[in-house]
């Protein structure tokens, strides 16, 4: 099954990292025009310089109107991946007012805020388009320390089916994928611990976490055509780890 987005245009946030560095390199392969969206501005530099036509945005989405001001002149959007996400590991008494507002302004509040603009100019131009969300696994599994992370990416499932609920309408798929633990920075930091990390894998039934390359390859299965009569579904990238 081949997949291509010539003549599309896809923004993807949180690209300068990650799983949403290597989605943005997918789609360029793919054909596709692509807008990066990031808040460090040497890591879009190199990956503009890594993947030549890739356009470049700078911007901290815990700030609304900022990021409103900056993909206000970014143009057409087709295909979005709202990917930026944080995880603060903390126990639940060690929870902060602040450690709160930011794990939910980047993972819950910045996909309303980037997604309102980009499905208005949509309906706008009366055409179609395909939007996933990055949530996780733990959307369905509690984690201890991960409290609020858990909390914000089971938020982010539900808005994911409310938008598809609502968009539908207008030919806007809205779906999700939803990873295990990938060894990007974010994995690193918090599965570096060989006995965690194998205490964790031991309940997946594949034996072995995800690579960045299997979550890329479920967005871009949900951003394309082949998914054209699915939407509001959340995709697990877990190797089984939720039938268990
Ligand atoms: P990562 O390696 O830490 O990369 C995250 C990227 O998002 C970085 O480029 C980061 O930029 C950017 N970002 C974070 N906050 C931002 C903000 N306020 N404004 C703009 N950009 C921001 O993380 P990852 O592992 O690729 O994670 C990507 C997504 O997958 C997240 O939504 C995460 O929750 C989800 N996920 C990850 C795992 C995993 O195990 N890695 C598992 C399940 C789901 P800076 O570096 O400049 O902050």
């Amino acid at each position: 099954m081949e997949i291509r987005f010539e003549g599309r245009r896809a923004l993807v946030t949180g690209a300068g990292k990650g799983i949403g560095r290597e989605a943005v390199k997918a789609l360029r392969a793919a054909g596709a025009e692509v807008v990066a969206l990031s808040r460090t501005l040497e890591d879009l530099e190199s990956l503009a310089q890594e993947c030549p036509g890739v356009e470049i945005v700078c911007v901290d989405l815990m700030d609304w109107p900022a990021t409103e001001a900056a993909l206000s002149s970014i143009g057409p959007v087709d295909l979005l991946v709202n990917n930026a996400g944080i995880a603060d590991q903390k126990s639940f008494l060690e929870i902060t007012q602040d450690s709160f507002d930011r794990c939910f302004a980047i993972n819950v509040r910045a996909v309303i805020a980037v997604s309102q603009m980009v499905v208005r100019q949509m309906i706008e131009r009366g055409v179609p388009g395909s939007i996933v969300n990055v949530s996780s696994q733990i959307s369905r599994s509690a984690l201890k320390n991960f409290g609020v992370y858990c909390a914000s990416k089971a938020a982010l499932d539900m808005l994911t089916k409310v938008m598809a609920l609502e968009l539908g309408p207008q030919k806007i798929r809205v779906n999700s994928v939803n990873p295990t633990i990938v060894l990007t920075k974010m994995g690193h930091e918090n599965w570096d611990d060989p006995e965690k990390a194998a205490d964790f894998i031991s309940h997946i039934p594949l034996g072995r976490f995800a690579e960045v390359d299997d979550v890329t390859n479920s967005i871009l299965f949900l951003l394309s055509d082949k998914s054209a009569m699915t939407t509001g579904s959340c995709l697990f990238v877990d190797g089984g780890y939720l039938t268990s």
